[in-house]
């Protein structure tokens, strides 16, 4: 710490990497280093898209998924177009219970800041839905009862939380 600049770590004089003595180092002038401590943070704010209905019906705990009036479709993570004929889904609310289709113990740091360091994701194929949803598995218990087929159920986050994406998980029924 130093009373003038806050950041200011120290300043040293490195040495010159040929080993010349101070007259004989044409950098001599230049080799007295400031040395000062920066945090950089990063802040991006960005839209979610046409699908910014899925994630602000969480807020409601609702989980909302898209249908393709074409094909029937029914796409969980809502897609705004059917991924196999390009037609504009429509929204449909799905119940929060489905089958595990995989699990894994992930070693994941979550890039919105919450969670734990370590932890379960997993694809579930939600009742109504016909493709998989990849979220976090939480009080499963015991990770090798985590067998495919087994039945699962949506919970809520009762505290605040800073992602969507946080306000739920899935956990044994
Ligand atoms: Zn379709």
């Amino acid at each position: 710490m130093n009373e003038h600049i806050t950041r200011k770590i120290d300043a040293i004089t490195m040495p010159d990497p040929l080993g010349r003595a101070p007259e004989d180092d044409p950098w001599h002038a230049f080799r007295d280093i400031e040395r000062i401590d920066l945090a950089l943070e990063f802040n991006f704010r960005h839209s979610l898209g046409k699908v910014s209905r899925f994630f602000l019906e969480l807020e409601q705990h609702r989980l909302m998924a898209t249908r393709c009036p074409h094909c029937a479709k029914v796409w969980m993570p809502p897609r705004a177009l059917c991924a196999d004929d390009m037609t504009i889904t429509e929204w449909i609310e799905l119940p929060g219970r489905g089958n595990l289709e995989a699990a894994s113990l992930s070693a994941y740091t979550l890039t919105t800041g919450g969670g734990d360091a370590e932890l379960v994701l997993g694809y579930v194929r939600l009742d109504g839905a016909d493709t998989l949803m990849l979220q976090q598995i939480r009080n499963y218990g015991d990770a090798s009862a985590l067998e495919p087929g087994l039945a699962m159920m949506v919970a809520w986050a009762e505290q605040p939380v800073g992602h969507p994406m946080e306000s739920f998980w899935f956990e044994p029924a």
